[in-house]
């Protein structure tokens, strides 16, 4: 049986073909419809060994058709050495036979997911006339968080952007322009917040931090907190997340890595399934502050993976090899190694009639 094998060239390839519009609002939808059936998945937080260098991360999950698992690392010091901060494979397995179907890169796929999760938060926990998006931390995932929302915030005619690294900002605001969304620096992230209706922070800080205050946010705000997204790695002020209302997406995993490690269990509202399925009502009231804590979790590597699976199958993206083992008997592996060869039997023949004498 074959294997689709799908490199970073084949997903762009992918996305191109599909159109980028169409391809993030499908990849919403699938997260969307994903979190509906939270109840019949199989869910875990992930496995993170921490090293010197960074994190390597195993991130399982599974529903009744497919099994998904992602190997993630984190390594702030890669780009001094000409090496990327973050890479990432995965591999699709049918749960009917438990064969793999698919391998890919999951780098460009991760980044795609992480917009697509903040995008469905916004959805539910943003005011409908949302008019200004702000984006604090203009780095590697920034566009796709910008794009991502514009899919879903329909009224959104203004985006602010703030980095420490001027150079991000400008990168950040070629790439938009090339979507036709033109881009306004600010001086400080006071200034961005005081003046966004919805917030992403994307920052990649080791540490506590507090790049937005809480005396900063306006009431109606909804923050989109990206960057937080390990033990002893936040961005909020923990009053601000403290007073707001706090969707996580796996709460377990969000006390360990996310803004709400800060705070506690008793202030996190809902995880973000339940507001999607209806369980919890999203936002209640036009003053109300909310804040997404996204961390990044295996079920949005699910929806993410399966749905480009069925893209690349459908249009013959990539290429398929044989990896499995392939016996006319599938009890006879051990066939594969060792066939009959000239003179061996001859050999163990003489073996245990030496062992005789
Ligand atoms: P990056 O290194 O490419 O960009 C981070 C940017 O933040 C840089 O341009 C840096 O100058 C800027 N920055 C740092 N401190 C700042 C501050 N105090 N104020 C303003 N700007 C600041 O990183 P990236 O790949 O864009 O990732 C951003 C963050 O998102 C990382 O912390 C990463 O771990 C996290 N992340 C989260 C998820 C998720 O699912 N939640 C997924 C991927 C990445």
């Amino acid at each position: 049986m074959s294997i689709r094998v799908l490199t970073a060239r084949d997903i762009a390839e992918l996305v191109r073909q599909v159109g980028i519009d169409k391809f993030m609002d499908g990849l919403i939808e699938s997260l969307e419809t994903t979190f509906k059936k939270w109840k019949q998945l199989k869910v875990t937080p992930r496995v993170s060994f921490h090293y010197r260098q960074g994190v390597v991360e195993a991130m399982p999950a599974s529903d009744d058709k497919w099994y998904t698992v992602k190997i993630v690392n984190g390594h702030p010091l890669n780009p001094s050495r000409g090496l990327q901060t973050v890479v990432a494979v995965a591999v699709l397995v049918d749960v009917e036979t438990g064969y793999p179907l698919m391998f890919m890169d999951a780098t460009l796929l991760t980044s795609l997911r992480t917009g697509a999760a903040s995008a469905l938060a916004t959805k539910y926990l943003a005011r409908e006339d949302s008019e200004t998006l702000g984006v604090i931390g203009n780095g590697a995932q920034s566009e796709f968080l910008a794009y991502a929302i514009t899919r879903v915030a329909n009224k959104l005619d203004r985006i602010l952007a703030f980095d420490i690294d001027r150079k991000a900002t400008e990168k950040f605001t070629r790439n938009m322009s090339h979507l036709g969304y033109t881009v306004e620096s600010v001086d400080s992230p006071r200034e961005l917040a005081l003046n966004s209706d919805i917030i992403v922070t994307a920052t990649a800080s080791p540490g506590r931090n507090r790049v937005i205050e809480k005396s900063w946010v306006e009431p109606g705000t909804h923050i989109n907190a990206v960057g937080g997204d390990a033990p002893g790695k936040t961005e909020l002020d923990p009053e601000l997340v403290r007073s707001s209302k706090l969707v996580v997406e796996l709460l377990d995993q969000a006390l360990v890595e996310g803004e709400a490690q800060n705070v506690g269990r008793e202030h996190v509202y809902a995880e973000l399934w339940e507001v999607v399925a209806g369980i919890k009502p999203g936002r209640t009231s036009p003053q109300e502050v909310t804040i997404f804590d996204s961390v990044g979790i295996a079920i949005e590597d699910l929806a993410a993976i399966t749905y480009v699976y069925s893209l690349a199958k459908g249009d013959d993206i990539g290429t398929t090899i044989k990896i499995l083992p392939e016996t006319s008997n599938p009890k006879d592996l051990f066939s594969l190694i060792a066939k009959p060869l000239q003179g061996r039997e001859k050999g163990f023949l003489k073996n245990i009639k030496l062992y005789e004498n």
